[in-house]
């Protein structure tokens, strides 16, 4: 059972890549992607990406393969 209560990250749309180029999703605080959606600040993913949100991620999207590759490391490290 976990209790944890650490915030866990979730997926933000990289709204910057070209129209002919697949979209990631990559891995970014929740606060955070509030926060941007807001403010119109950037976010920084876990691979590093940073860019605006300026849209809700949908589901069935491609992940950035080294977002994931950070977050599952965080999941099983603790
Ligand atoms: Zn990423």
């Amino acid at each position: 059972m976990s209790t944890q209560t650490k915030e866990r990250p979730d997926i933000a749309p990289d709204d910057t890549t070209d129209d002919d180029r697949p979209k990631f999703f990559h891995y970014v605080k929740k606060n955070k992607i509030a926060e941007s959606a807001v403010m119109g600040t950037h976010v920084v993913a876990l691979c590093g990406e940073v860019f605006p949100v300026t849209k809700s991620a949908k589901p069935g999207s491609p992940v950035c393969p080294d977002c994931k590759k950070v977050y599952d490391g965080l999941k099983k490290g603790d």
